[in-house]
This record gives structure tokens, sequence and C-alpha cells, in this order.
């Protein structure tokens, strides 16, 4: 299946964009930068999907086949970011599709926009599930020394077989890893995102520890996780891949999300499970949320008898 899937044909279309810099509301950063639309990573549960449509192409195949690249984008970021009105607030890169997906090595807008960033005293954070960043060591450095710079990768499982099923387009989570580390010792800040949590295929205790274990053994400084959301398209898209790879589940999942969201009492016994897991590794922040946890007042929760440390029971 890994295979099949990466050898598709992958189309690009160039398009011209008027502005690089979108403004963000409700989260912990208010300009992001995304160089691309669609992506080849084809991971089954992305909320990016439901955008593909604006395009007038679909949600499934064509978001990992049809990508869509702005070409002119450094040179209407460089406009940007050189008026006297900008502010050098920080800029996240990648936060709808990723922006190290394979087409970077031959566009090099992402790289680009870095530069451009950098030469502008701007910080960055940005999210990839590539190991393509490692290429922008030097300008990552230098925004590491100057503004600032965040590099977090998106680790779901460290199951090898889990992960060629749920993200059959992107590098292997040890080798995400093993770039996280690079980049930490070379002065980068890191941090994981174990987002989203797949409910009944990678909630269990252990998935989520080993995890989180991976994250801080390789110097990632923070960690954060969030609970599978399932808009409209992307929710067809995700029963579709769950009907193939987990026949078992998909009436347990089509009952838990008769909307976007799982009801509320299983993300909270998420939550606190993953509060004792970030807790017990000694990261210092929640990587979703930005917030710094102090030692002093760190949380101790205790898990319901019902979260048990196996898999949780999807809500009937
Ligand atoms: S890497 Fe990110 S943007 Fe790309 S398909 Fe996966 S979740 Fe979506």
């Amino acid at each position: 299946m890994f295979y099949s899937r990466v050898m598709k044909r992958t189309t690009y279309s160039e398009t011209e964009c008027r502005a690089a810099l979108n403004r963000v509301s409700g989260m912990p950063f208010r300009w992001s930068l995304n160089p691309y639309r669609g992506c080849v990573h084809g991971c089954h549960y992305c909320y990016a999907r439901a955008t593909h449509p604006y395009l007038g192409l679909n949600a499934d195949e064509d978001f990992e086949t049809k990508i869509i690249v702005k070409t002119n984008m450094p040179e209407v970021l460089r406009r940007e970011v050189s008026k006297p009105s900008w502010t050098r607030e920080r800029v996240a890169i990648g936060t709808a599709t990723d922006a190290y997906q394979p087409c970077e090595g031959r566009y090099r807008l992402t790289r680009r926009c870095l530069e451009i960033l950098r030469d502008s005293d701007t910080p960055v954070s940005l999210v990839t599930k590539s190991t393509l960043v490692l290429r922008d060591l030097d300008l990552l450095s230098d925004l590491a020394d100057g503004p600032g710079a965040t590099v977090y990768f998106t680790i779901t499982t460290l199951d090898d077989d889990l992960w060629r099923l749920i993200e059959p387009g992107t590098p292997p989570p040890l080798k995400r890893l093993q770039v996280l580390q690079r980049l930490s010792e070379a002065g980068v800040r890191t941090g994981v995102f174990l987002a989203p949590i797949l409910p009944g295929i990678t909630d269990s205790m252990e998935s989520l520890e080993a995890v989180a274990a991976a994250a801080r053994a390789h110097g990632a400084a923070s960690f954060g996780s969030t609970v599978l959301r399932l808009a409209p398209l992307v929710k067809e898209h995700y029963f579709g891949f769950v009907a193939a790879d987990f026949p078992d589940l998909l009436p347990r999942y089509e009952r838990a999300y008769s909307g976007t969201n799982i009801a509320s009492d299983y993300q909270v016994a998420i939550e606190r499970r993953v509060a004792r897991i970030r807790e017990r590794h000694g990261f210092v922040e929640d990587a979703m949320h930005g917030r710094r946890i102090d030692a002093g007042k760190a949380v101790t929760v205790a898990l319901p008898r019902s979260a048990g440390t196996g898999q949780l029971v999807l809500p009937l």
C-alpha cells in the first residue's frame, strides 16, 4: 500500500498569491504562511483535505496528487515584511499543509521565505513531518540565534505498520525524530505534536507513552496533543480509510462522530492521560497551546478507572 501510494502521479499547478501572510485568530499565533495547497503525504485524518474542494478538486486522491504551488510567495512576503507597519510578530509556517513536502525540494519556496523572515528579524515556528527541513538547518540556526525559531514534528505513532496505514506518504517516525535531534543539538527549539490522537487506534497509554518517551529522548522541549476532529469531507475520507483498514471500528466511529468532535468525556480522559505523560517525562511546555508548565504547579490527575492503561472504549 505504501509503495503504490507514493508512486501515484502528482501534478503541480503553479499559481500566484496576493498575500503571503494570513492573519489567524483563535490560535497561539497571529500570522501563518503556507506555500503549498494539497499534500502528497496523504495522511487520512488531515483536516486540510476539506479545503481542496474550494479549488474544484476533491478531498481524496486530488488532495494527495494535485498540489498548488504559490510560486510568487517569496516576492509577496518580502513586500509585506518590508512595510513600516510590520511588527515582527511570530509567523507560523505549514499550518495548513506541509511546507516541506517533496516538491519543496524543487521549488524551494519555504527556504526563500525563511531567508526573508531571517533578514527581517521575524521569529518563526513551523510544523512538519518531513526530514527535508534539515536542508535548512543553516537558516534555522540563524533564526534561533536571532529572533527565534521553533520546529515541531507531528508524530502520531511509533508503530511502523500503523504509520504506513495512517500517513502513507510521510517519512518514518524514527527518521523524523532523528532530524528533530539534529535540530535540537544545533540550538533550534523543538517540540512534538502527537496529533491527532485516533480513538481506538493510537490512544492506548502504551502508544502515547512511547511517542512521548522518544520525543524526550531525542531532545524535544515541548509535547502536546489533540484528539481527532472530523469536519465534513474529512469525515467521509477518514471513514473510508477506517472501513478499509479497521472495519470492526467503523460502527463505533459512526456513532462517536455523528458531529465533528467525539464526546467531551473521552476528550477529558485523553487530556488527563496526556497531562500525566507530559509531567512524567519532564516536558516544560504544552506544544499544542504554547503554555509553559510551572513545575511547582504541575497537575497531577488521576485517570478515571474506566480509562485504565489500555485503549479507551469509544462512547457507544
Ligand atoms: S503532512 Fe500534514 S498537511 Fe500533509 S497530509 Fe499529513 S496532516 Fe495533512
